[in-house]
């Protein structure tokens, strides 16, 4: 699908199929999801359970923890905004909690360090990959012909993707560039908030 993909998933007693993609494919998804369904040669009629929503993305201010709630994984928020992946900071924050969780009844101390760890390992970044994915999706054609045109930029980036570095690591490697891209990111965000306001 232009702009976006479908998967089908077994699920023990059903199947789960669906599509996603990019906000400007949104208004063709349930045409494109009854294409899907035929072509895998079942009856759009068939579908039932039929839902839509965002990859759960954290605001900059969101809390993670709240009291004696502390959140993991896509309920605190923690999808990678460039690639959508959400299951390793599911998994990390999964793994770090109960020690902060453990600290925070022994101890009385608070849970806020669980926050911290996170904004250590975790939400910088996903600040960068805000970055990124602001620019990337902005001009997707563009960046898909230079990382086509060299392969060599293609195999840093999966350096990345992979987690061999962070986005942090590339902004550091981005020097001047970077603060300049923070800054278009930046203005994209104000206008779109301008535009949505403006509505
Ligand atoms: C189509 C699609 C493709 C994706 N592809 C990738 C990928 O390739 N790589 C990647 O890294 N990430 C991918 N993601 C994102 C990834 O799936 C999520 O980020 C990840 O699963 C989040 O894990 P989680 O444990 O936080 O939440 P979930 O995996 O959603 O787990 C939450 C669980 O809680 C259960 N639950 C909900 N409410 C209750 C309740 N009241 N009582 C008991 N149980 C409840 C749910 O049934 C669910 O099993 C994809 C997401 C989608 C939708």
């Amino acid at each position: 699908m232009d702009g976006g993909y479908g998967w089908i998933l077994p699920k023990g007693d059903h199947l789960n199929i669906g599509v996603g993609g990019y906000t400007h494919v949104g208004p063709k998804l349930r045409t494109e999801l009854q294409k899907l369904v035929k072509f895998y040669g079942h009856a759009p009629e068939a579908l039932w359970g039929l839902r839509g929503h965002h990859l759960p993305q954290r605001h900059e201010t969101s809390a993670v923890v709240s009291g004696n709630v502390v959140l993991i994984g896509d309920a605190a928020g923690l999808v990678d905004p460039l690639t959508g992946e959400g299951i390793f900071a599911a998994v990390y924050s999964a793994q770090i909690a109960p020690a902060g969780i453990a600290r925070h009844l022994n101890n009385n101390t608070s849970l806020g360090a669980y926050q911290q760890n996170l904004e250590k390992d975790i939400f910088s970044d996903i600040r960068a990959a805000k970055i990124l994915h602001d620019l990337f999706y902005r001009w997707p054609g563009i960046f898909h012909r230079i990382e086509r045109s060299k392969p060599l930029l293609w195999h840093a980036m999966l350096t990345y993707f992979c987690g061999d570095a962070t986005y942090v690591d590339l902004s550091h490697k981005l020097g001047h560039l970077w603060p300049v891209m923070r800054t278009a990111s930046r203005l994209m965000r104000t206008i779109s908030e301008f535009k949505d306001g403006a509505k």
